[in-house]
């Protein structure tokens, strides 16, 4: 009998390098993409219908040959990818209760995908970093979603300097590392509002009038590959406004949306707003 991963259909369980052993003649399925509202770090710890989503969208996935994030916590100068073999889990936050920071997901990194990640990109030179690791906005969630740990994980940053169409033309770029298994993950908060929140209802079903409309008005879009007033947000209006005052909650969905193709099926999964201007509205696309 053949080991297993000499079977042509093992494609999706094989690592990087086997994946690019392989010939054009046998592809692997083409990877769904996600966009997840990573929300509050304790969805690490704590038990909710949040992180079942998370558990029960995993199993509607092919097992990845490896993810790749792109998270609302890593802002840089210039677009970078993690390339380290083991990525440190980052805590990045304060105040919260301390068995929060003893979260580890010791997941691998890729140095090859990073590298491959850095080939096919040609709207930028992407630099291979060495120093960040997983942030809370990928390992919260990538953690409920392969509690194993034993996927690589890389996360890609967000070049702060730049506008949403050239997040969204950078992210078309990544689409061929769908065809080698790779699962690429948006994590923000399409609703994000810090300011305005209501900390009494941290874990209410609460929203104003405004992060009501936007979300509804987002999702509509989504949901109707409409994608240039997502990509123009910042001249839909006052709900727009005060759904996305800073850009790096809402960036993450056009790295996902960028990678739709035409025809291909969205399913909305943890579509709940919370504390008033915060909505954890998450998408599956393929
Ligand atoms: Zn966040």
């Amino acid at each position: 009998m053949l080991p297993f991963a000499a079977l042509p259909f093992a494609g999706v369980t094989m690592n990087l390098k086997e994946l690019n052993k392989l010939n054009t003649n046998s592809p692997a399925p083409k990877m769904p993409v996600l966009f997840i509202g990573h929300g509050n770090p304790m969805n690490a710890i704590d038990e909710n219908e949040f992180v079942q989503g998370f558990r029960d969208i995993a199993k509607q996935l092919p097992r990845p040959s490896a993810i790749l994030c792109i998270s609302a916590h890593w802002e840089t100068e210039g677009t970078w990818v993690t390339a380290m073999e083991k990525p440190k889990t980052i805590h990045d936050f304060g105040g919260f209760p301390k068995p929060l920071y003893e979260v580890q997901y010791p997941a691998p990194g890729s140095p090859e995908l990073a590298k491959q990640t850095q080939k096919i990109i040609h709207k930028t030179n992407v630099g291979l970093d060495e120093k960040w690791g997983l942030d809370h906005g990928a390992w919260s969630v990538i953690k409920h979603l392969f509690p194993q740990a034993d996927i690589p994980v890389i996360e890609m940053s967000l070049d702060y300097r730049q506008s949403a169409s050239y997040h969204y033309e950078l992210a078309k770029e990544l689409q061929s590392l769908r065809n080698k298994g790779v699962l690429i993950i948006g994590s923000g908060n399409i609703v994000h509002n810090l300011r305005m929140v209501e900390w009494s209802k941290i874990n209410e079903y609460s929203a104003y009038d405004w992060a009501l409309e936007a979300n509804e008005k987002m999702k509509q879009y989504v949901l109707n590959h409409n994608h240039s007033p997502l990509i123009n947000f910042s001249s839909q209006g006052k709900p727009f406004q005060l759904a996305i005052p800073s850009p790096e909650h809402y960036l993450p969905l056009l790295y996902a949306l960028a990678l739709q193709d035409k025809e291909e099926p969205v399913q909305l999964f943890n579509d709940k707003p919370l504390a008033g201007s915060l909505s954890m509205t998450s998408f599956k696309i393929g």
